[in-house]
């Protein structure tokens, strides 16, 4: 078994990043600047908007964070979006979910302009990417394809299961293991909560993808010897140890990772990419590569 190793894959590419931006900075050029809007408090969203500056800083671009109570408008929101969307010191930018219960978040993101979508969760964007142009990926989905491109993972012709169907994991990267390209080419299987017989169908899988949102789901049952697993959970289980929680992914690793090829494991794997994923963006939305 072998380990895919998301720290050392994540720092390989955020130092190709940073070559690329410290030779536009050396050439006179101003670096890509990525915005995040952070609305309320919630704790999960405020140790990834700090992991992103952190990440930013790393690479030289420019980050800004636009904070505000949760107590603000649908209207003011709007407002922020039109006003970033307008900006033109600012290359690309993201609205942090989950929003307040009030704040309806697909009319969020469809006003923020497809180009600066740096998330990928645009209606025009998604729909670039079922039809296989280029698009800003969203970013989990498009950091797994990293990690099975870097760790020389063979896709083509191979039998993909995908255990969720989310709009921001289970159904994208469903659709970017079944396109016409490489990593790409496999069979996929899409399951969800209403999938019959599901380790019946996990077990033909030789790459499994994991995105269910329980903590240790997948078993070594469900699994077929010599298989890629990728897990892509986070949960957060209260233990005793000094943080007062230990973080764990969808597939029960101690006793999964015997039996499989390759595996990522949790932390270390595909959280780590998805910052990366939205940096790659970033670039892209700064070079206009999506929209020239
Ligand atoms: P989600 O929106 O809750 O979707 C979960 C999916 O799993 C749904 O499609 C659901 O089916 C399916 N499901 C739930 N229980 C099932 C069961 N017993 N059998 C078969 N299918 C079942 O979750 P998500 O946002 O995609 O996130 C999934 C996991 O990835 C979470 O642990 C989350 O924290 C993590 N995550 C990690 C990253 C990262 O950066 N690494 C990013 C995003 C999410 P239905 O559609 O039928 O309800």
């Amino acid at each position: 078994m072998e380990l895919i190793d998301g720290k050392k894959i994540g720092e390989e590419i955020k130092k190709e990043i940073a070559a690329k931006v410290a030779s536009i900075i050396d050439a006179g050029g101003e670096p890509p600047h990525l915005v995040a809007v952070l609305v309320g408090e919630d704790a999960a969203s405020q140790t990834y908007i700090a992991s992103k500056e952190r990440a930013c800083k790393a690479v030289g671009f420019t980050s800004s964070v636009y904070r505000y109570d949760s107590d603000m408008t649908e209207k003011q929101l709007l407002d922020v979006v039109d006003f970033l969307n307008n900006d033109p010191e600012v290359n690309g930018f993201i609205v942090q979910l989950p929003l307040p219960a009030h704040i309806d978040a697909s009319r969020i993101l469809e006003r923020i302009h497809p180009e600066k979508d740096v998330d990928g969760f645009h209606p025009l964007n998604i729909g670039r990417l079922v039809l296989g142009l280029p698009s800003y990926l969203p970013a989990t989905p498009a950091g797994i394809m990293l990690l099975l491109e870097r760790a020389g993972i063979a896709t083509e012709g191979r039998h993909c299961v995908v255990l969720g169907r989310s709009n921001i994991v289970g159904t994208p990267i469903s659709l970017l293991m079944s396109r016409k390209a490489n990593p790409g080419n496999s069979t996929v299987t899409l399951c969800h909560s209403k999938t019959e017989n599901l380790a019946e169908i996990t077990r033909q899988a030789d790459i499994l993808i994991a995105a269910i949102g329980h903590p240790g789901f997948v078993k070594e049952d469900m699994v077929k010897a010599g298989a890629v697993v990728i897990d892509v959970g986070i949960h957060r289980i209260p233990d005793d140890s000094e943080k007062g929680y230990y973080i764990t992914g969808d597939v029960d690793f101690e006793k999964v990772a015997p039996k499989c090829s390759y595996i990522t494991p949790v932390p270390g794997g595909v959280g780590l990419m998805t910052i990366i994923s939205l940096l790659l963006n970033t670039f892209k939305a700064y070079n206009h590569e999506i929209y020239p």
